[in-house]
């Protein structure tokens, strides 16, 4: 976009106060991640939750002097005003007005699921055939599209934009900000069909999106979104997909045998290898072909990019450098907009000193003095220490850029100056075309080579914890359980992650884990639901709040607060008993509870019970007598008090299967991890946690001979057998040993062969191809998944999570 500030009053019949004529390039909406304030105005968004105006102060603080916000807050000085009735259609007027007048090709993705990773396919196909410009991350709401929107410029061809919807007639306003030309409806699933009455005013509801489209490509597997599709929009351009051969476009041989499919198109037929093959991936792909035929790219190109697409890693790495170093790692393409996320997500690290690892920009066909140009000044903005350009083009212009610039004709020649490697203390973004293969340079600057790691993809986790949200009311609040260091996967990196995305409770297990948080800088309210009665002048000092099962632990508890001085009311949170049988207030318990309650200096923040059994069908009946009992007990104590504390009840299967008792706020731990017991649930979240590690060794072992301490496995013909260096030290239950257990390697499951020992196993690869040392074995993620691992030790993904060993290495990882 490029509005001046009167502009943009015209359009939106907005007020100025200030200077009519300063020119608006972007808006940010979040005051922590501004990455430019230049041409950049800052929006106050009220929503019913949130009120935007809270962050104006920091976004001013930041350099920002264009406001956007529903009141005038005439203590900032020096800022221009644009004075708007509501937030949020504001925005929705303001992209609506910018998208039919930007001409470009548009695609609209809708659906439940696949929204977001068909968007990212598309993109990574189409960036290079045409200028595109797509909706970051899963921005498709009511404010997420039409800041998508507004990113459009006028040198984009072709626009990708998601949209989502949550609650009936909400596509409506939708489609009058963004009418697709292409419209994509993907599968259509469970999430969100609680807020409708039946699957089909669901489906009503999402094809409102394609009222003007020419072309509607539709997961045709639904025969009932088939019909209504046909019904509705008869006047169009349709193309079904989807597995059962009456639609367009199906697979055409046996997907589950072959290396390669054949996708049958009309009457074309297009083969390609895929290397995953569950259902979701394979309709993805059939939904890519359609869109990429649709878009005129001839079946030789389609080939080439679904083949290049499994070979790029679309993600944004920070790791542990050496020297104290944070390490970003974007290496898989570089656009001005990719760009600009990179420094956004830069923003969200608080170290001192940056600097910057950059690579000429290619395939893209624009002016490359003003494209280094805007370069150049998105980079001087974030005041690196040092520029490091690499690739003839760009150092043609490095005078253009204000920190200590270095340039290099290929990352080579870099490394070989010895230059990075002298950094301290820094944030280093690696950001480059992938020909340039900058991803050489995080192997230089990695702290330590570690084979075995378990990868942690906080972005999964967001999406794990969105999905549990779109169940719930907008109003329910949301603790999240890191005890027990977040389930074995890192309490502060979680806590940081989720306190960056509004999360309003913390749940930990023992004190010491709320102090670490604390003394790391997280300050969202924290419950500890194990206090222990000799820490409760920590739990004071580090402002933590107690779980209190007991009235022994309400009385100890209450003299610390009073020796401590505090004085104004302890908020605590009184746990009820309600059929667990481990802590809580009983039923009889009440009266004398809320009397004496009353009598101390203290505010009963909430009140919350625990059920057993949410995730058993069979122990319904139990459950709802669980609840029953919360209902009664915590009304009562309410009553009682004379005031009305938060309730909760639900952990994560209680969210997913007794949503009605959501109360005030919930409780989730396993669920933000990507695990539920339903397999209708399972497939709408993302695996989070990946244990990886890679082989050491390949022995051909002879008929006969044996392996591993107290010979348990003995071959009966020459065996390929590998070594990997993961044991029971590591977390790996020693009974899984014996071929009673498998690891993946090349998607292939591969068995353990004979006992595990301390620091390493053995597995049988005798049965995959063109396996060799050094490959990457899958401990869990995929295949087999952490559901299967936790089958093959005899227990549940919780306890497998927890075990594993502190000595292997976390990684974080952001898409
Ligand atoms: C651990 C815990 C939870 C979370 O349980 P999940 O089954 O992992 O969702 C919720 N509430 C309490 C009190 C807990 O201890």
């Amino acid at each position: 976009m490029n509005f001046t500030a009167e502009d943009i009053a015209e359009i939106t019949n907005a007020k100025i106060i200030g200077n009519k004529n300063i020119l608006i390039r972007n808006i940010a909406f979040d005051s922590r991640i501004i990455y430019s304030t230049k041409n950049t105005a800052f929006i106050a968004i009220n929503t019913s939750k949130n009120s935007g105006e809270k962050f104006i102060e920091s976004a001013v603080d930041r350099g920002i002097n264009v406001i956007i916000s529903e009141h005038h807050h005439p203590q900032f000085e020096n800022i221009t005003w644009i004075i708007v009735e509501n937030s949020v259609e504001f925005l929705q007027r303001l992209a609506k007005f910018h998208f039919e007048n930007a001409h470009l090709k548009s695609v609209g993705i809708t659906g439940s699921n696949g929204k977001t990773i068909l968007k990212e396919w598309l993109y990574q196909c189409l960036w290079n055939e045409f200028p595109t410009v797509k909706s970051p991350k899963s921005f498709n709401s009511q404010i997420g599209l039409p800041l998508s929107l507004l990113q459009i410029n006028n040198s984009h061809r072709l626009g990708i934009f998601e949209v989502g919807i949550s609650k009936p007639n909400e596509m409506e306003k939708l489609e009058n900000i963004f009418h697709p030309q292409i419209g994509l409806l993907t599968h259509i699933g469970t999430a969100h069909l609680a807020n409708f009455q039946s699957e089909e005013e669901l489906i009503d509801e999402k094809i409102k999106l394609f009222k003007h489209s020419e072309t509607v490509i539709y997961n045709g597997d639904n025969s009932l979104v088939d019909k209504k599709i046909k019904a509705l929009y008869s006047g169009k351009k349709l193309i079904s997909y989807g597995f059962k051969e009456d639609n367009e476009v199906y697979f055409k041989n046996n997907i589950s045998k072959n290396e390669e499919v054949t996708v049958h198109y009309f009457d074309e037929e297009i083969s390609f290898p895929v290397h995953q093959r569950d259902e979701a991936t394979l309709t993805n792909a059939l939904a890519l072909v359609t869109v990429l035929k649709e878009l005129g790219i001839d079946n030789e190109k389609i080939i080439e990019k679904i083949n290049a697409l499994k070979a790029v890693e679309m993600r944004l790495e920070a790791i542990e450098g050496i020297k104290n170093n944070i390490v970003i790692n974007d290496s898989f393409n570089l656009d001005l907009d990719s760009l600009k996320t990179a420094l956004q997500f830069l923003n969200e690290y608080n170290k001192p000193k940056k600097s910057l690892v950059l690579t000429d920009i290619v395939g893209v066909n624009s002016n490359s003095k003003e494209l280094y140009e805007e370069v150049s000044e998105l980079v001087n903005e974030q005041k690196f220490d040092s520029v490091f350009l690499i690739g003839d083009e760009i150092s043609k212009f490095s005078e253009l850029f204000k920190a200590k610039t270095f340039t290099f004709i290929n990352t080579q020649e870099l490394i070989e100056s010895k230059n990075l490697t002298e950094i301290e203390n820094q944030i280093i973004l690696l950001k480059g075309a992938r020909k340039f293969e900058i991803e050489r340079l995080k192997d230089l600057l990695e702290l330590r080579k570690h084979d075995t790691v378990l990868e942690i993809n906080l972005n999964a986790i967001l999406h794990n914890i969105n999905y549990h949200k779109s169940l719930l009311k907008p109003s329910t609040k949301m603790m999240a359980m890191v005890k027990a260091n977040s389930y074995g996967l890192g309490s502060y990196e979680i806590s940081e992650f989720l306190q960056h995305h509004h999360i309003d409770y913390l749940g930990v297990a023992f004190v010491d884990e709320g102090v670490e948080l604390r003394k790391k800088g997280i300050t969202v309210p924290i419950v500890v639901m194990n206090p222990e009665q000799h820490s409760y002048e920590t739990v004071i000092a580090y402002n933590l709040e107690p779980e209190i099962y007991s009235f022994r632990v309400l009385e100890l508890f209450y003299e610390a607060v009073q020796k401590s001085g505090y004085d104004k009311k302890y908020p605590i949170h009184i746990k009820l008993e309600t059929g667990m049988h481990r802590l809580g207030f009983k039923g009889n318990e009440l009266d004398q509870l809320s009397e004496t309650l009353n009598s101390m200096n203290v505010k009963v923040q909430s009140i919350f019970s625990h059920l057993s059994s949410s995730d058993l069908p069979d122990e319904k009946e139990f459950t709802l007598h669980q609840l029953e009992t919360f209902e009664k007990n915590s009304s009562y104590l309410i009553e009682k008090l004379g005031y009305t504390p938060i309730r909760h009840i639900l952990n994560s299967s209680g969210i997913t299967n007794y949503t009605n008792h959501q109360y005030d706020m919930v409780r989730i731990g396993i669920g933000m991890l990507g695990e539920s017991p339903n397999s209708e649930i399972q497939k709408q979240l993302r695996s989070v946690v990946s244990f990886k590690t890679v082989i050491s060794q390949i022995s051909t072992v002879e008929n006969g001979e044996s392996v591993g301490y107290s010979r348990r496995f003995k071959t009966d013909h020459q065996t390929k057998i590998a070594t990997i260096p993961v044991g029971y030290a590591d977390g790996i239950p020693r009974l899984i040993g014996n071929q009673v257990g498998n690891v993946g390697i090349h998607k292939t499951l591969a068995p353990i062969v004979g006992s595990i020992c301390m620091d390493m196993m053995m597995i049988n690869v005798d049965h995959i191809p063109n396996v060799k040392e050094g490959d990457t074995v899958t401990v869990f993620n995929a295949k087999p998944s952490l559901k299967e691992f936790a089958d093959y030790c005899k227990t549940i993904t919780y306890e497998v999570l927890t075990s594993i060993s502190p000595r292997v290495k976390r990684i974080y990882i952001k898409d």
